[in-house]
């Protein structure tokens, strides 16, 4: 229920005036006083003591000082001109710098004035001092602002050129709590807010702001988090209720000959236990005459693979057809390899269409999809195309999700009346938290064990100027056998730059590893498919012994009898496609190797990132790391996701919360699924409020 407080226009507030409300929208979206208050501190700074200027060191936060200003002088005669100031207490002086507003500063500040002023200690020019500290004269009524736990807000420039620095945000934040109306309405319901022993809306709204105590921020904190993560819990499980309420499933009743034959006599090994029981758990699902929508996570060699291959069976043991939906043309045409391997002789028909399946062969595969006689259809963007018509869909299973966005998952769908099950994979390990706030809607099915007798991956990190022992490296693994990867960043694959780092980076590797010994092959995006094809060909035969390329080869191809992964400029790499390229090797029976070459000046967090993958194999963990270095928001497949618009949650570090608003969304959805008892009626009215902001939540996603 949008509250008229709430909407009032930002210009409306004392303080504010025109010219700031136009500022404010376009600095931070600020355009009314709801959003103001909305705008939450990003930090606060302890104000509960003033330093002396003797106790000052570089190394101190924010601190806070009381004195007075002896000299202020213009440095420099033309610009950029600086203002320094010498502030004095009874320990002694120190100076305060301005770069900006200079002018301004300089007939604003007054000598012998007593102020309190607020910064991060530095060092310029080699003197101790403070840059463009927050000041304020003393006075009764700036000495109440001053609780121990200031509210610090996120400003930009321009906002500061026009004097709304933090500070002034806080004042403006202080002159609307006050015009807080005695009641606001509720967003939970009561029994929720009184389960929780959460403070009321109000509250929290100015504990956020000013609080009273660490332990009322906190409170307030909790209060506002919880509801922010039990909107999205209760919205993405509102969605699969929807869901199952509007779409029946196919029911896959029986277990069959296709299941059972390939089972007792093709099955060249034992299933581990953890694909034993994600096989029971896709069994049990679609045996309910729901329709599926499941995650299966698993790292790379975890087996996946296999496991989606059984479950197709099950589903064509039941009179259905399947579809494997890769993300790229390489993917795909080995997907089509191995499933074309497990399914020989067992008499199910395997097809593969991509964008370079030429127009007959296209037309006769239309034909059998559309007939029935094609019971398995691999392919990639391609299958959501719209003349695909599947006679009779059971399973269709997405490899790589990340790749595919809900739209497109979502087109896959549409196109049929009846609606397949959909078994989404995933290589790259997503975070609980993360895969709760993203695919709160998708059951999950994890592989968290890998196939017996693997080895795991030695990795080291090497500096360029050892470049030539790595060389030496490489050739004894050759020797041995053994085939090669070197793997070149190639953010863009349109950028010319990084493509001429792959082809100065292979002319190098043929010059010292020269034919007739050595063979060498590469693989980029600038590519025919049917060249790549070829050279990937030569490369899975083993008639070439290293393999160039830049990261088409990131997901899922498997050369089990490649044992070195060497990537280039690892810094430029994220965690987890560093974690992705890694897991290319590993595959067969012997030791395996993963060298990360870097320069020497490697920044803080790619130091983090290269020290992380030399310490561990542990793909979850890698994830988690990568989610707090980065954040949700650069994480693919979070844009549509909701996260980030959330503004206090933090989906990395509030596990804890986040279990507790599922927890609650599921106990009330239970309890009352269409949220239509009347003590639920605030959180129906706001969810449906949400939703509609968002569009489309309807759909199957
Ligand atoms: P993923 O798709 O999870 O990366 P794959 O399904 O491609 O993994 O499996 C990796 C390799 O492990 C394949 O060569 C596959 O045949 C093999 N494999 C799968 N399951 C087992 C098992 N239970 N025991 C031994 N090898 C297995
Ligand atoms: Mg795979």
């Amino acid at each position: 229920m949008p509250n008229q407080f709430f909407l009032t226009p930002i210009g409306f507030l004392k303080g504010v005036g025109p010219d700031r409300a136009v500022l404010l929208e376009k600095e931070l979206g600020i355009k009314t006083f709801g959003d103001l208050l909305y705008h939450f501190p990003f930090r606060y700074a302890d104000r509960s003591r003033y330093y002396k200027v003797k106790e000052i060191t570089p190394d101190l936060p924010y601190v806070q000082l009381r004195g007075t200003i002896t000299s202020l002088n213009v440095v420099g005669n033309k610009p950029p001109l600086r203002l320094v100031g010498t502030f004095k207490d009874d320990s002694g002086t120190m100076e305060l710098l301005w770069f900006q507003g200079v002018k301004w500063m300089q007939k604003l500040l007054q000598t012998k004035t007593e102020y309190v002023i607020f910064g991060k200690p530095t060092v310029f020019n080699k003197k101790l001092n403070i840059v463009h500290p927050e000041i304020e004269i003393v006075s009764p009524e700036n000495v109440l602002l001053q609780s121990s736990l200031q509210a610090v807000y996120n400003t930009t420039e321009k906002l500061k050129m026009k004097f709304l620095d933090s500070r002034s945000i806080q004042r403006l934040q202080q002159t609307l709590s006050k015009q807080l109306p005695p009641v606001l309405p509720e967003t939970l319901s009561d029994e929720l807010i009184e389960d929780l022993k959460m403070l009321s809306l109000r509250e929290a709204l100015q504990q956020i702001h000013f609080p009273e105590n660490l332990q009322q921020l906190q409170k307030a904190e909790f209060r506002l988090k919880f509801e922010e993560l039990f909107y999205n819990q209760l919205r993405l499980l509102m969605q699969k209720l929807v869901r199952t309420e509007k779409y029946s499933g196919r029911k896959f009743s029986v277990i069959g000959e296709h299941f059972n034959n390939f089972y007792k006599h093709k099955l060249p090994f034992q299933l581990t236990n953890a694909q034993k029981r994600v096989i029971k758990e896709i069994r049990t699902d679609t045996g309910t005459g729901k329709q599926m929508n499941r995650l299966l996570q698993g790292d790379v060699g975890s087996g996946k693979t296999l496991v989606a291959y059984m479950c197709m069976l099950i589903s064509m043991d039941n009179g259905y057809q399947n579809a494997i939906m890769a993300p790229t043309e390489i993917l795909a045409q080995q997907h089509y390899r191995t499933i074309s391997k497990l399914a020989d002789g067992s008499g199910v028909s395997v097809a593969l269409l991509t964008g370079s399946t030429k127009s007959a062969e296209r037309k006769r595969i239309l034909q059998g999809i559309s007939d029935g006689s094609i019971h398995i259809l691999i392919g990639t963007h391609a299958l959501i195309e719209n003349d695909v018509q599947f006679k009779n869909p059971g399973l269709v299973v997405i490899d790589e999700q990340h790749r595919f966005g809900v739209e497109q998952r979502s087109r896959l769908w549409s196109k049929n009346s009846e609606v397949p099950h959909v078994l989404v994979m995933t290589a790259t390990p997503i975070p609980r938290t993360l895969a709760m706030t993203l695919y709160g809607d998708l059951d999950v099915s994890v592989i968290d064990e890998l196939p017996p007798g693997r080895k795991p991956v030695t990795t080291v990190h090497r500096f360029d100027s050892s470049r030539i022992r790595v060389f030496g490296f490489l050739k004894e693994q050759i020797a041995k056998g053994r085939q090669i990867y070197i793997v070149y960043p190639l953010i863009e694959e349109s950028e010319t730059m990084d493509y001429k780092d792959l082809t100065d980076g292979y002319d190098a590797i043929t010059r010292e590893f020269p034919r007739p010994e050595y063979h060498v092959s590469m693989v980029h995006g600038k590519m025919k498919p049917a060249e790549k094809e070829f050279e990937m060909q030569r490369f899975i035969k083993g008639e070439t012994h290293i393999m160039v390329a830049t990261t088409v080869i990131e997901v899922g191809v498997d050369v089990p009898n490649a044992s070195v992964m060497v990537i280039e400029s690892a810094e430029r790499f994220g965690l987890s496609q560093l974690h992705q390229l890694r897991g290319r090797v590993g595959r067969g029976a012997e030791q395996s190797y993963c060298i990360l070459m870097t320069g020497h000046k490697l920044s803080k967090e790619a130091k983090l990132r290269i020290d992380t993958m030399v310490e561990t194999n542990d793909g979850f963990r890698i994830a988690e790391t990568d989610l707090r270095l980065r954040g949700a928001g650069d994480i693919q497949g979070t844009q549509q996701s909701g996260i980030l618009e959330m503004k206090i949650a933090d989906i990395a570090r509030d596990v804890h919360i986040l279990q507790a608003a599922r927890n609650k969304a599921l106990d009330i959805l239970t309890d009352d699924p269409h949220l239509a008892k009347s003590k639920n009626e605030r959180m129906r009215s706001k969810l449906m409020e949400l939703m509609k902001a968002i569009g489309n939540w309807g759909r199957v996603s």
